[in-house]
């Protein structure tokens, strides 16, 4: 209201000193993946926690000074206290696995950039998927000790919250966080006022303020743009997460990428590192180039090395519309400008976004702009991998899709975030408590054979009576909400048996996940649900992105079929999933459902968080499952199909999804000894623990970052960084002579054996001349790939094997030798060809640059 000023006040709880650990508790999320520590919040007052969101701070605020009065004179409540309190403070000063193996590296300061943080459900940033894993990044780069903050928004309405109206049909409502009930700390200078940096939009500057969440170890920055030097409409820029139309998409995306950069370095915590989590972060590396440019006097192609070097890219989105895309004319409303003062034209700004430079139609990718910033590329799952690959080949068009530099490291979850607590405890028994420290160790894992089969199966169902309960107090909750009748309300009391055979679904609804492909054979269901002696019961939750119409009709057919008479106590669907709503279903199902489109999962990771309470996944084999199914830890649907006629392929794929259940999936379940325990299902529990935990988790996952990524780039960052850029400077002028000349190199001849026929364990010589043109031997890579040829002639899995000069100049080139080794017997192959090579690149095929012999 204009005019009227609103004087802001806050009330802190009054904390008796005794109790002060809580708070210092409250404002690090270390607090909410151990066990120990949400028990202690949760006997301040069950009810108000539950009610809460689980949120410490938004207890301390509401709880009556009495019942402090009370605590303070509860010793059994303090000696808890002091033990969590202490087991935090033991966590931040143990020494930790980088510093144990990465020591020379310790001046490395790596930023994780994502649109999206899920940490826990009271700090609601995060959408789905893509937040609650860079979430168990930051966790996982805590328990490790990586030198690692994370950059983000801090999003005042976050994503909606889902309801459901009376046919079913998906409602969103986006409530405003508020900021004081949240852990947050404002960032200020050293004379306490906070601190402000600023982005260039067009016509004028917006001025962003800069939150900090401490996650254990590990500090998490988010940008806010709604504060009183902006303009009205300006200050909703950072309101929603996913919302509003491509202009606040490009909006946030500069701030989360030129803000964030001037964050870090305002807060004098400038990277050495930057860890792109997906494209919409990709903005970062201009506003690097832009700053080393204005800071040392460089040129764009010398300061655009020395930042590649330092930059990492992980892609997520094997569905082409996933990838952000903006139209040129936009980009250079938005960055022409700022691109131009650092000498980049339209046509080289164009460039950097789009697949085809010259294709006027095609927009400009952020995809393509990180692909092009970054020095280290990958996928999130193997099949991933090799997806992006043939996704981005134009990028690289001389390459074979299988050599495009586009690697894969494998999601994983933070294990202890999502285990149950009782089952964090029978670990602790009967694992030792190692397993908190290294998750990774198979030799800790294969330790659950010692867990007695009744103990794991009592665990295990108290999480399916916990899940129960609580759909059945959801499902009440809705149909209240709905206006329903009492009797209808009631009878939610009825919905689900805690003792049945438990299905769960819960996933982002986007029409290629197919939520409602069980229902496809509608009679074959029924019998199997309302079986009297063996039933199976289906628990499902999700929501659909606002503008998806089809994943909303995916909503709404399951809420109709739920809504049978057949199914009315069988089939429950769960409104507004989040990580509440997720822990309670990994925690309580006996299995759970994925039947994605292959290849258009790129991981998934909810299949991974039931593992370690014993959940059993049954799933197509795409994403991660490729990977984790062994034959023996779960099922899969098909055999790794992919299908042109997807009707078909429905058909097909819930046929095979209901023989599993009918044939295997249920009788495993109910066949029970004589103590009433399903020996063969809790085999089966037990080979998937000990096969999936110790791999599908981000501690793995950030390790391979830490080795794979991280560590490499920053020492090529510095090799290049250092001597005022010495590096750079040559990398950019080599980059330049070989982009310009490197059609002078030719492969003029190659002498091999004329005859057809080898001998295994034998070998032969092979000798090629090389047209270098300008360059010299020690600047290029002379290759023969060979390997076993496929029925169309083409090397099937090529293996190459380095020629070496061996010092001879022939009139039409020079000469490059080698051995080629007959290690096995069948029709083989090989070529030969010519990479550029200098020791500051990544790899050979980065520059994309191949002559073939
Ligand atoms: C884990 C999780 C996801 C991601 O699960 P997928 O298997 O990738 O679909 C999404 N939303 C929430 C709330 C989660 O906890």
């Amino acid at each position: 209201m204009p005019g009227r000023s609103i004087r802001q006040f806050t009330v802190l709880p009054c904390l008796p000193d005794r109790l002060r650990p809580l708070q210092t508790l409250a404002y690090n999320l270390w607090w909410c993946w151990n066990a120990d520590a949400v028990a202690l919040f949760r006997r301040v007052n069950p009810d108000l926690f539950e009610a809460l969101d689980h949120s410490p701070i938004r207890l301390l605020g509401a709880t009556d000074q009495s019942r402090f009065e009370q605590l303070v004179e509860d010793d059994g409540f303090l000696a808890h206290m002091d033990r969590v309190a202490a087991a935090l403070d033991h966590y931040l000063k143990a020494p930790t696995w980088f510093q144990e193996t990465h020591a020379a590296e310790a001046d490395t300061r790596i930023a994780y950039f994502s649109a999206e943080f899920g940490i826990h459900e009271s700090v609601p940033v995060y959408s789905g998927g893509l937040g609650v894993l860079a979430g168990d990044h930051l966790k996982s780069a805590s328990d490790l000790g990586i030198p690692l903050v994370g950059v983000s928004l801090m999003y005042r309405e976050g994503y909606f919250r889902q309801y459901l109206n009376v046919d079913g049909w998906q409602q969103e409502r986006y409530p405003e966080n508020d900021f004081f009930t949240l852990p947050l700390v404002l960032e200020r200078d050293a004379a306490g006022k906070p601190v402000t940096v600023s982005v260039q939009l067009p016509g004028r500057e917006l001025a962003l303020r800069v939150w900090h969440i401490q996650v254990g170890r590990v500090a998490l920055y988010l940008l806010d743009a709604n504060i009183p030097e902006n303009a009205v409409a300006d200050r909703s820029i950072t309101a929603q997460l996913y919302g509003g139309d491509l202009h606040t998409r490009i909006q946030q995306e500069i701030v989360l990428g030129v803000g964030g950069i001037r964050a870090l370095r305002a807060l004098g915590k400038m990277p050495t590192v930057c860890h792109m989590n997906e494209g919409h972060a990709a903005f970062t590396g201009l506003e690097r180039i832009r700053l080393l440019m204005e800071e040392h006097g460089l040129d764009f192609a010398t300061a655009f090395e020395a930042v590649k070097a330092g930059t990492c890219f992980t892609t997520h989105t094997p569905v082409p519309a996933g990838n952000d895309a903006f139209p040129m004319p936009m980009i250079e409303q938005y960055l022409g400008e700022y691109m131009g003062k650092m000498g980049v034209d339209r046509a080289a700004l164009a460039a950097l976004g789009r697949q085809h430079p010259g294709n006027e139609q095609e927009p400009f990718g952020m995809t393509v702009l990180a692909l092009h910033l970054a020095n280290t590329s990958n996928g999130v799952s193997k099949l991933h991998g090799s997806v992006s690959r043939r996704m981005w080949k134009d990028l690289w068009p001389e390459l074979p899709a299988a050599e495009v530099p586009i690697t894969s490291i494998t999601n994983g979850v933070h294990t202890q975030s999502w285990l149950a607590p009782e089952v964090a405890q029978l670990y602790d028994r009967y694992l030792g408590i190692q397993w908190e420290e290294r998750p990774t160790d198979f030799a800790i894992w294969k330790r659950v054979e010692h867990i007695p089969d009744g103990e794991l199966w009592r665990t295990h169902e108290r999480g399916r009576e916990r899940l129960v309960a609580m759909a059945r107090a959801r499902l009440k909750a809705q149909l209240k909400r709905r206006g329903s009748p009492p009797s209808e309300v009631d009878a939610a009391d009825e919905v689900l048996d805690p003792d049945a055979l438990t299905v769960g679904f819960a996933r982002r609804f986007a029409t290629y996940k197919r939520g409602d492909l069980v229902f496809r054979n509608f009679e074959r269901l029924v019998s199997l649900v309302g079986s009297k002696d063996r039933p199976i019961q289906f628990i499902f939750a999700g929501k659909a992105h606002p503008q998806d119409r089809g994943g909303k009709e995916l909503i709404q057919r399951v809420v109709q079929q739920s809504r049978k008479p057949e199914f009315r106590k069988r089939v429950v669907f769960i409104e507004d999933y989040d990580m509440n709503v997720a822990r309670h279903l990994v925690q309580g199902v006996d299995v759970w459902l994925n039947n994605p489109r292959r290849p258009l999962e790129a991981s998934g990771t909810s299949g991974m968080k039931i593992c370690g309470n014993g959940g059993l996944n049954l799933s197509i084999l795409d994403g991660w499952w490729v990977e984790g199914y062994d034959g023996d830890n779960g099922w899969a649907i098909g055999a790794g199909e992919e299908y042109t006629d997807l009707a078909y392929q429905d058909e097909v794929e819930s046929r095979a999804l209901l023989d599993l259940i009918e044939q295997d999936i249920v009788p495993t379940f109910y066949k029970r000894d004589a103590g009433g325990l399903p020996r063969e299902w809790i085999r089966r529990m037990k080979r998937s623990i000990m096969s999936l935990v110790p791999v599908f988790n981000t501690n793995r996952m950030v390790e391979q970052y830490t080795e794979r990524c991280y560590v490499p780039s920053a020492r090529r960052a510095a090799k290049l960084s250092g001597d005022h850029l010495t590096g750079a400077k040559e990398l950019a002028g080599w980059r330049r002579r070989v982009q310009a000349d490197w059609h002078q190199v030719q492969v003029a001849s190659v002498d091999a054996p004329t005859s057809e026929l080898m001998k295994v364990g034998g070998s032969f010589p092979i000798k090629v001349r090389v047209g270098l043109g300008p360059f010299k031997p020690d600047e290029v890579e002379v290759q023969l790939c060979y390997g076993v040829l496929d029925a169309m002639g083409e090397l099937a899995e090529p293996k190459t094997l380095p020629l070496s000069a061996n010092g001879a100049v022939a009139s039409d080139g020079t000469v490059f030798t080698g051995e080629v080794p007959c290690r096995a017997s069948g029709h083989f192959g090989f070529s030969v060809r010519v990479l550029p090579r200098h020791t500051n690149l990544p790899n050979l095929f980065e520059p994309g640059l191949v002559t073939w012999g």
